[in-house]
């Protein structure tokens, strides 16, 4: 059996009647950029996530990049960014001649910690852009109150995380300045190619971005201001038209993924559910993690499952799972271990910013990083996508069983090769 970290073949094969007249239509019409698919995107987006106002862009990468123009940052300002996310979140702070500032991971549920954000600010400091990593909503609340405070504003980097929502039900995307959502086509919804999108409650904002989306122009070659070429393809727009009314139960089918991986391992000693995670889980291996206090799993549960924190008062779990992303002791071997035998697992992400080779300039030190150096140590993401058959995470469970136990879980809850 093979299980691929994810393979997009299921999804456009049971789309593809709709998908390819849809390419059909925008070749039909040569309305090639923005246009009305985009047009229509935008307003299912604004719906769906709560927003007033949503702009069909370029990608993810550049929304962040507008978001950050929108907001005039440039160079002499300081922008706050989780060390531990995907390249963009920083890049694009870069980019403007802005300087990020790093900031630890929270111990539990990978993302930014906010009560490292007061006292990381400055004059400087004009906005925080926190990451839904892997799909679950950073923790808004607090650091809604903390920007507040001190004036900034803050950019939700919602590129892993379109219809996650937050405590109280609000969307990701919906509750700072901006959010910022990517559809490339490893995400939850996923276009083509290359595509993104930024909402906003601003009227303003939304003014200007639309300019900067198209060089700054307002009339017809009148620049205002200095924008760029950040116009998402019709083609693009078209797709996600189709793929978007099935996102809710691609969602739903990740949850259950996630709930069989969750109940296999339990059942399989290998894990409890919704451990606390104490800043580092005590890994036999982990460079890390001598530096500081952990609790210490009895052997045989030694994987931490990614929490589910935030659910609805049906107890309804909101994380949307675009990683299924574990913490394991030997990973690396375990990863190799699950390549020999088909199955795909990635490492997001394995350097943090502090530790890159492009920002070894900023100073940051090492130490005052120790949730997020304990993670890249330890993540691991496994094969998650919608249509996983129940067979093949047993296959995965199984095999990482089988790496773990000297006596490997008999029986029929696990499948073999
Ligand atoms: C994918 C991603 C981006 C960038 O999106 P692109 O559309 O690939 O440019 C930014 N931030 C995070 C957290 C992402 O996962």
């Amino acid at each position: 059996m093979t299980v691929p970290l994810l393979d997009l073949q299921p999804q456009y094969r049971a789309l593809k009647p709709a998908l390819d007249a849809a390419l059909i239509r925008v070749a039909e019409s040569q309305v090639c950029v923005l246009g009305s698919e985009v047009e229509a995107l935008e307003r299912s987006m604004a719906a769906y996530c709560d927003s007033r106002f949503a702009l069909g862009v370029s990608s993810g990468t550049d929304a962040l990049l507008m978001a950050l123009m929108a907001l005039n940052i440039g160079a002499g300002d300081e922008v706050l960014v989780p060390t531990f996310s995907f390249f963009a979140t920083a890049g694009a702070v870069a980019r403007v001649g802005a300087t990020p500032i790093f900031v630890d991971s929270e111990p539990n549920g990978f993302n930014i910690n906010p009560a490292l954000l007061g006292s990381l600010i400055t004059p400087r400091t004009k906005a925080i852009i926190p990451v839904h990593l892997f799909g679950q909503c950073a923790d808004m609340d607090e650091i809604m109150r903390i920007a507040d405070k001190h004036d900034v504003a803050v950019i939700e980097d919602a590129a892993q995380a379109i219809g996650t929502q937050y405590k109280d039900g609000r969307k990701a995307g919906s509750i700072g300045a901006m959010g910022c959502f990517s559809f490339y086509p490893t995400k939850n919804l996923g276009a083509f190619g290359d595509a993104g999108l930024i909402t906003t409650n601003d009227e303003n904002l939304y003014t200007k971005l639309k300019h900067i989306r198209n060089h700054g122009m307002e009339p017809r070659y009148y620049h205002k201001l200095i924008g760029g070429n950040f116009r998402m393809d019709a083609l693009q727009g078209a797709v996600l038209n189709v793929k978007f009314p099935h996102l809710e139960a691609w969602h739903e089918a990740r949850r259950r993924n996630a709930a069989l991986y969750t109940r296999l391992f339990i059942e399989a000693g290998l894990a409890q559910e919704n451990p606390e995670h104490k800043a580092c889980s005590g890994f036999e291996h982990c460079p890390n993690c001598a530096n500081h206090s952990f609790q210490r799993f009895a052997p045989h549960n030694s994987i931490l499952l990614p929490p589910a924190l935030y659910t609805d008062s049906n107890a309804r779990n909101h994380h949307i799972y675009n990683q299924y992303t574990i913490r394991v002791p030997q990973r690396d071997k375990l990863r190799q271990h699950l390549a020999a035998r088909g199955i795909g697992a990635e490492i997001y992400y394995p350097v943090p910013f502090h530790r890159q080779e492009c920002f070894a300039g900023l100073g940051a030190r090492d130490a005052d990083f120790p949730v997020a150096n304990c993670l890249a140590a330890h993540v691991l993401a496994l094969p998650i996508y919608p249509e996983l058959s129940e067979e093949q995470i047993r296959y995965v469970v199984g095999e990482i069983a089988a790496f773990y136990l000297d006596v490997p879980p008999q029986g029929s809850i696990f499948v073999a090769a």
